[in-house]
């Protein structure tokens, strides 16, 4: 009966009763809100001021649709729901919660081409780039559905005759969550999922470019028959609505994927009142090619690691630090291919927008400082395809490591070349930056490799591959300003989201 019940609202789910303004796909019938609400306490809510913001298209730059502009007073709405809802769903075992966040899967999966669709629409990467996405989140949601199984303490001895002493894990209460555009169904499963199958409650707040991700997430979640209230999802601005969620005395833990400047004052003002808090902040990754490398496959993952999902990434390469021998030959080969990309957002295309005219912008002047400053363009370097947000894969030379733009994540398809004479150089110049998340190294030397791994400052080390592409059960975060040294999925989410707490338990064999 269960499962019969559930495909009748799984069908019925996106039969929305909302303003139909967008068709995204005529086949299968997905449609984005003309205004995306919020999901409080299990229906769908406009903001108490009842203003909104716009959502623009990046591939177009027209309007796509409005999110509703939350304040503090709707951040309260949502952390009470969130708190009153948070002790019933603390009593479900955690293996039916589990069961639970399973049948959000199973919406997920039963709907993975139009969550693709909208996360398409709101980010303008291709389709299929946005399915694959979507089957990433998938896959991370199965995993913490099956962690409701294994929700491990640990039981030791005890110093004392007659005394047992064992470890055991509990929900912290409400989490804020806050998170990124750029792969916008991954940033909300890796937060959502893990969240709940430890017994917290949740307030999301979405990202203002991508707040219908966020809301087809809640509507399959409420389907399913999550509980009202233990999943809140809010839109808006950062300022407005993330921060009272950050400031909240309510919410006992805040995990937050964006950039370290965010990151910095959440830190200060989450850690002020002793909140939890896990940061997953920006990168400036470096891939460093060998002069032993196999320079097709180097050349291969360099484009994917600077370029694909147009460098919105955490884990993009950015820095691409080349052996003096091969240099010339490694750039020419990179250069040439950059040439081939194709911009636009159909499937066979490379790369598609920016995220917002704001961060093309950034980019921008970004570039053009670093070409005062005596920076070569070797390939882009401009805006391409106006009134679009799209940035021409961009690779530069000539710039000194110490350079502005040298130090700084840009979030965007630009890659910098930086020449160095042997591996101690390029180690050096690798570890030469404020940030700390991932970094990739080619060649064919198992020496270089491992000492490579060994040394890198970072969260994340990868050998003869790109610099991005972490799997939903491995921990991910970086070090220095890439976070403050929590680790995001992988079992190790389990200690953002939990509690330990220390059981000893003493008998009196007397009294048998
Ligand atoms: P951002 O920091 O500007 O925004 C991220 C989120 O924080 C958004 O939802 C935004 O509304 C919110 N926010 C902004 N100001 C806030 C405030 N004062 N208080 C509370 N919330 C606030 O980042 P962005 O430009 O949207 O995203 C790109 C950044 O995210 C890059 O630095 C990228 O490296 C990082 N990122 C990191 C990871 C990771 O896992 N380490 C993954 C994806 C993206």
């Amino acid at each position: 009966m269960k499962v019969i019940w559930q495909n009748i609202i799984y069908s019925r789910l996106l039969q929305c009763d909302v303003d139909k303004q967008k068709i995204v796909s005529l086949e299968l019938r997905v449609v984005i809100p003309k205004v995306v609400t919020n999901w409080i306490d299990g229906t769908e809510q406009t903001a108490i001021a009842d203003e909104v913001f716009p959502k623009l298209d990046p591939a177009t730059g027209e309007l796509l649709c409005q999110g509703v502009r939350s304040q503090t007073a709707d951040i309260a709405r949502a952390v009470l729901s969130a708190k009153l809802a948070q002790q019933d769903w603390a009593e479900i075992p955690p293996v039916q919660r589990g069961m639970l966040l399973h049948e959000i899967v199973l919406g997920m999966k039963a709907h993975q081409p139009e969550i693709a669709e909208i996360v398409a629409a709101e980010t303008g990467k291709s389709y299929r780039d946005a399915y694959g996405e979507t089957g990433g989140a998938i896959a991370l949601g199965l995993f913490y559905a099956s962690e409701g199984q294994r929700l491990y303490g640990r039981t030791t001895t005890s110093g004392t005759p007659n005394k047992y002493a064992m470890t055991v894990r509990q929900p912290l209460g409400v989490a804020g969550l806050i998170i990124a555009a750029n792969t916008p169904i991954a940033n909300v499963a890796w937060k959502v999922f893990p969240a709940l199958i430890c017994g917290n409650s949740a307030v999301l707040k979405a990202a203002e470019d991508t707040p219908a991700t966020a809301w087809i997430f809640g509507k399959i979640a409420q389907a399913a028959g999550l509980p009202p209230g233990v999943l809140n999802i809010v839109q808006g601005y950062g300022e407005e609505a993330g921060a009272p969620l950050v400031a909240h005395p309510d919410v006992a833990v805040v995990s937050f994927t964006g950039s370290t400047a965010v990151g910095r004052i959440i830190q200060r003002v989450a850690g002020d009142r002793f909140a939890r808090v896990s940061l997953e902040l920006g990168g400036k990754n470096p891939l460093v090619v060998c002069d032993d490398a196999d320079l097709d496959n180097a050349v291969k993952w360099t484009l994917l690691s600077a370029f694909s999902n147009a460098g919105q990434r955490c884990a993009s390469a950015s820095r691409i630090i080349i052996f003096d021998a091969v240099y010339e030959e490694f750039r020419d080969r990179l250069v040439e291919k950059t040439k081939q990309l194709k911009i636009g957002t159909q499937d066979d295309d490379d790369l598609g927008p920016v995220i917002n005219e704001s961060q093309l912008q950034n980019m921008l002047a970004a570039v053009a400082e670093a070409k005062a400053g005596g920076a070569t363009i070797l390939v882009g370097g401009e805006r391409v395809n106006s009134p679009g947000f799209y940035m021409a894969p961009t690779l530069l030379e000539n710039v000194p490591p110490e350079a502005e733009i040298s130090q700084c994540e840009l979030f965007g398809p630009i890659a910098i070349l930086y020449r160095v004479k042997d591996f101690a150089e390029a180690l050096a110049l690798a570890n030469d930056s404020p940030y700390g998340l991932t970094a990739s190294i080619h060649t064919r030397s198992l020496h270089r490799a491992v000492r490579f791994c060994e040394k890198v400052q970072a969260g994340v080390a990868v050998v003869n591959a790109g610099t991005y592409g972490s799997e939903p059960h491995m921990p991910f975060g970086g070090l220095k300003r890439s976070g403050n040294g929590t680790r995001e999925p992988g079992t190790e989410a389990i200690d953002v989201y939990s509690e330990l707490k220390d059981i000893y338990i003493n008998i009196d064999p007397n009294r048998l």
